[in-house]
């Protein structure tokens, strides 16, 4: 294996008696016994606007785990001016003293802290153990340390033709004066951390809105950052109403870029607001996004069962198909619909949901009560709809936590609802196609859907597997081989897709970082 200097974080086991599973197991304790007060911070003030508002625990909807404030527009901009003045001290300071405080915080992160970041992602989001390491664990620390990797590689980038009796020639890559807006999701306590962090890394200041149902691990990683050195004002951490925030920062000629993760219809919204307010900028803003997915397993006739079955299930339900990678639609041949099937309801009869500090759990709650109602009435509609059949699943209870059961449809339809939207939840809709129309099949796969993020082909057969890969291009920004379309690991598949999935800036990517930058080319004559 050649040797980078940058390694992937391990993922550690929590086997019962480990000492990692014990702190965890006293941390979650510590963080369920209270309700975190969580403020606003610009530069080194705290700040608590107006009524407070809470996080709860998805699981058990009447615990209280955090209150936070909702900045006001006075507040943001005031976040938006002290981030522009910070970024111009910010922006001198070497490179290699910015990259010493990420190495400190991800050792932070790796060590002493790992179980509180853990503790804040399971029970404020619900995640399980395992989903809570791999990403509050392993994927934050990996946008850490790989992002620096990324910074110094791209810094050696310098202009290879000279005269050098003549002229001296270089270039660097500096922050882009004003500031960047991070807007981050709930679903991976990693995308706030790299959102926010990565243009900071590369000098610039950012203004940063958590999502409300991620607050309390978004604040923790906030809290690390300053342990680990990273000067006030730097990054400001701005939890705010949607579209005040939305209105205040395009609205502002100090926007610089906009780091975002959520919806397609919140990102159109930001492009038409940038769009209107184009005269005012200093700077076109960079405008980067990842925004959602309606990804498929496509199995071949020549698939492995067994693989696709637990892929499938794996891919669709963990984390409550919560991942904007999480596999929603399924192409199966005729062929083998019969074990595929078996094998799919019969996995999924064995998945635990529940209260995920009990660890034998494999599923928690979704995230919300919106979340609920929005993933509850695609099961309604389906169940009312005679080319819909519920194969496994389709119970939900909201009365203590937000569960919904795994939930596996066959439709009729490759047009239906359930083969088009994105449900953002745990319902996996499963199409049968004849084996002679396979072709036509997999022409499906890009004409149903808007999107492109992540998409997984099931075959033994290498020619077809050669004909995917050319045919099913536009539809997937990750692209898997007999392997599920979640999962992707930073340095190992930058993740991102096209079409209204996003701009595919590829997160965990080398070209990811410089997206942060603005660069200048120095001539210097003798
Ligand atoms: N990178 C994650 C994966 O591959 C998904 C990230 C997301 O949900 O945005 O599963």
């Amino acid at each position: 294996l050649k040797d980078f200097g940058v390694q992937n974080e391990p993922v550690l086991g929590y086997r019962a008696g480990s000492r990692e599973r014990g702190e965890l197991a006293d941390e979650l304790k510590r963080t369920s016994a209270v309700t975190e007060d969580v403020p606003i911070v610009i530069g080194d003030q705290n700040i608590k606007d107006g009524e407070p508002k809470f996080q709860v625990m998805p699981h058990n909807h009447g615990r209280k785990i955090a209150k936070f404030y909702y900045a006001s527009e006075k507040t943001i901009q005031k976040a938006i001016s002290v981030s522009v003045e910070a970024q111009a001290r910010w922006d001198r300071t070497p490179y290699e003293e910015r990259v010493r405080i990420w190495e400190r915080a991800a050792d932070l992160m790796a060590g002493e802290h790992r179980q509180r970041l853990n503790a804040a992602t399971m029970l404020g989001q619900s995640k399980t153990v395992v989903q809570g390491e791999i990403d509050a664990a392993a994927e934050l620390i990996d946008f850490f340390r790989f992002n620096v990797f990324f910074l110094k590689e791209n810094a050696k980038y310098q202009p290879i033709s000279e005269n050098p009796q003549v002229t001296r020639n270089s270039m660097r890559f500096r922050g882009i004066d004003g500031f960047i807006a991070a807007i981050s999701p709930f679903n991976f306590t990693a995308i706030g951390g790299n959102l926010a962090y990565t243009p900071a890394l590369m000098g610039n200041g950012v203004v940063w809105k958590p999502s409300d149902t991620a607050v309390l691990s978004n604040w923790r990683i906030f809290n690390i950052m300053r342990e680990a050195g990273l000067p006030p004002g730097v990054v400001n951490f701005v939890p705010a109403d949607g579209p005040t925030f939305g209105k205040t920062i395009t609205s502002s000629p100090h926007l610089a870029g906009i780091n975002f993760t959520g919806s397609v219809p919140t990102f159109n919204w930001i492009w038409g607001a940038v769009a209107k307010n184009l005269d005012r900028y200093r700077n076109y803003p960079r405008l980067i996004g990842e925004c959602g997915g309606k990804n498929y397993h496509f199995i071949h006739p020549t698939a492995d069962v067994e693989s696709v079955v637990t892929s499938t299930i794996r891919s669709a339900f963990e984390y409550c198909g919560q991942k904007c990678s999480a596999c929603s639609r399924m192409y199966v041949p005729r062929s083998l619909y019969e074990p595929i099937k078996e094998g799919l309801v019969k996995e999924r009869s064995k998945l635990k949901v529940g209260d995920v500090t009990d660890f034998s759990v494999f599923m928690g709650a979704v995230i919300d009560d919106k979340a609920f109602a929005r993933i509850t009435s695609y099961i309604k509609n389906a169940k009312n709809n005679p080319q819909n059949k519920i194969l496994g699943g389709g119970e939900f209870d909201d009365s203590k936590g937000y569960f919904v059961q795994p939930t596996i449809i066959e439709t009729t339809d490759p047009h239906d609802r359930l083969m088009v939207e994105e449900i953002f939840g745990p319902v996996l809709t499963m199409y049968v196609y004849e084996d002679k129309d396979l072709m036509q099949a997999l022409s499906l796969v890009g004409s149903s859907t808007k999107f492109a993020l992540t998409g997984a082909v099931f075959a033994s057969d290498k020619a077809f597997l050669e004909l995917a890969l050319e045919e099913l291009k536009p539809t997937a920004g990750n692209f898997y081989i007999n392997d599920k379309s979640t999962g992707s690991v930073v340095g190992q598949q930058p993740f991102g897709g096209g079409r209204m999935s996003g701009t595919n800036d590829k997160a965990g990517g080398p070209t990811y970082v410089m997206r942060w930058t603005s660069p200048q080319s120095i001539k210097e004559t003798f």
